[in-house]
């Protein structure tokens, strides 16, 4: 099994490696990455700048890594192509240090690499846990060897796209794991102005948290709720990946992790 890893936070982001080296149990990882944090360019392409890309050395032994002067989406087309031999059976992009959730889902780089993957026929899954600081990447790590495992064993499966949101805990304390659906905004932003001796410039920040109205079943409740969410972005963009595949990939994260009592379907 053929395993492209990418993220938005960048090549050298701790949260890739914790991924890249719990994948590396599972099949070939290949790295490809953004040089730099490019969080929040959602699925953006380069379409007027030539993109440059380097073998970079590894930070897990022996796992071929290039560094990309790119966004997400184009190190996965690019990988697709290029940097990576056919076929690619998994795209993982992560670990991301900070949850992509509800409809800020369409502006987050860590979804656009996985969707670039999508595009490309190959089953795909962002992976992100609900915190900017103290990232605890180990539960995340290993729910993505769980699921690339899982989906490994079934290669006839049609491509799904996964969105899989972690909350800051170790995976004992973790209370479930959940298969939701998209909720509405988990944060509004703030725009702070300044000046830099010349010009006005402002800072968008994504820094208020949305507590209102959460539906249960969402991907924001689950969050909120100390359990992992995984959502199906592929019901929303077309695929018709079934409910029960999902159940049964939560079920073997859930064995994977020695998560107790997942309680009933609330999708
Ligand atoms: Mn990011």
């Amino acid at each position: 099994m053929r395993i492209l890893v990418t993220n938005d936070d960048g090549v050298h982001a701790p949260g890739l490696w914790a991924v890249a080296e719990a994948l590396n149990d599972v099949g070939e990882v290949f790295v490809v990455a953004p040089d730099r944090d490019l969080s929040g360019m959602g699925t953006a392409v380069s379409l007027r700048t030539p993109i440059r890309a380097r073998a970079v050395p590894a930070s897990v032994a022996g796992i071929e890594t290039f560094s990309v002067e790119g966004t997400p989406g184009d190190c996965v087309i690019l990988a697709t192509q290029r940097l990576v031999p056919e076929p690619i059976d998994l795209v993982v992009s992560g670990i991301n240090d900070g949850a992509n959730m509800g409809q800020d889902v369409m502006v987050s780089g860590t979804v656009g690499g996985a969707l670039q993957g999508w595009y490309h026929d190959i089953p795909s899954i962002a992976v992100s846990v609900a915190s900017l600081s103290d990232v605890r990447y180990d539960a995340a790590a290993r729910t993505a060897a769980a699921l690339a495992r899982a989906m490994g064993r079934d290669s006839a499966r049609s491509p799904v796209l996964l969105n899989v949101n972690l909350p800051n805990l170790e995976a004992v304390d973790i209370r479930g794991i959940e298969v939701t659906r998209t909720g509405p905004r988990a944060y509004r932003e703030t725009v702070e102005p300044g000046n830099d001796g010349r010009n006005t410039y402002y800072w968008i920040r994504f820094d208020r948290v949305n507590t209102d109205g959460i539906p249960e079943g969402t991907d924001v409740w689950a969050i909120g709720d100390d359990r992992i969410s995984i959502t199906a972005l592929a019901l929303v963009t077309g695929a018709g990946e079934s409910a029960t595949i999902l159940y049964d990939l939560a079920d073997q994260v859930a064995a994977a992790l020695g998560l107790t009592g997942r309680p009933p379907a609330t999708v």
